[in-house]
């Protein structure tokens, strides 16, 4: 099955309302480029801004709560991106599973949400220096993917974005080579828990990805995309990523 490359920025603790301009030049240049679905994961402040800025393109969130509503001051719900606007969101990121302590149930039980409120979910797992270090990156990746995984699934509305947590801003990539090899088993892992539905859920590669390196991270087979952090605030920076992926459709 081919699957269509999919480009999503994470804006993180970054941007202002100064900066919607930005988002409309990333958008206007993403129009182009047909065969990429792409988009941006926004601050919550800024999401219905942005969705009003660039309408037909998707705007998402970083995180969000597994509950409806409640008593959980400063989350907010699938019921509030949407209403905002949102289209996607990014659950499990490794800075929300260190900093905030985030479980494997709890990004369980945001992405069976997330999915359930239509949400395109991006589901973030990886693996520490030390892990990969010690040779252990392959089965513990595996098992956080297994662990943090609903149990169902439509998997055109589902990605996994492998981003191994050395690689996270810091100018340093896997190899190639171990990029294909937990693609690869993360591919094996997705069709032994969900059977065929797995052909349509994309797999992700982030982790410093910048235009110089794009062309040759979305060669490998199995890298469906990417998840871009720093790259992905300046259109300068992130539209040669997503040209990059339209090249290698
Ligand atoms: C990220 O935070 O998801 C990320 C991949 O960041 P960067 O591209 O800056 O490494």
């Amino acid at each position: 099955m081919v699957r269509r490359k999919l480009v999503v920025g994470n804006w993180k603790m970054h941007g202002l309302g100064a900066d919607i301009g930005e988002i409309q030049a990333i958008a206007a240049a993403a129009a182009y480029y047909r065969a990429v679905d792409c988009g941006l994961c926004l601050p919550a402040t800024l999401i219905e801004r942005a969705v009003r800025a660039v309408p037909g393109f998707a705007i998402g969130a970083e995180d969000v709560h597994f509950a409806d509503k409640g008593a959980q001051t400063g989350c907010v719900s699938t019921g509030m991106l949407t209403d905002a606007g949102a289209t996607m969101v990014i659950v499990g990121h490794s800075e929300r599973r260190q900093d905030q302590h985030e479980s494997d149930g709890e990004v369980r039980a945001k992405a069976a949400a997330a999915l359930g409120a239509g949400l395109l979910t991006i589901l973030c797992v990886g693996e520490s220096l030390l892990v990969r270090e010690a040779g252990d990156a392959i089965e513990m990746v595996g098992r956080q993917l297994d662990c943090s995984l609903p149990g169902e699934v439509d998997g055109a509305k589902l990605a996994i974005a492998y981003e191994p947590i050395w690689a996270i801003g810091t100018g340093h990539t896997p190899t190639i080579d171990d990029i294909a090899e937990m693609h690869g088993s993360l591919r094996q892992r997705l069709f032994a828990a969900f059977g065929q539905a797995a052909e349509a859920i994309r797999i992700l590669y982030g982790g410093s990805v910048k235009a110089g390196n794009a062309a040759e991270i979305f060669s490998v087979i199995d890298v469906d995309g990417a998840l871009v952090g720093g790259a992905s605030l300046k259109a300068a920076d992130f539209v040669p990523i997503i040209e990059a992926a339209a090249l290698k459709p």
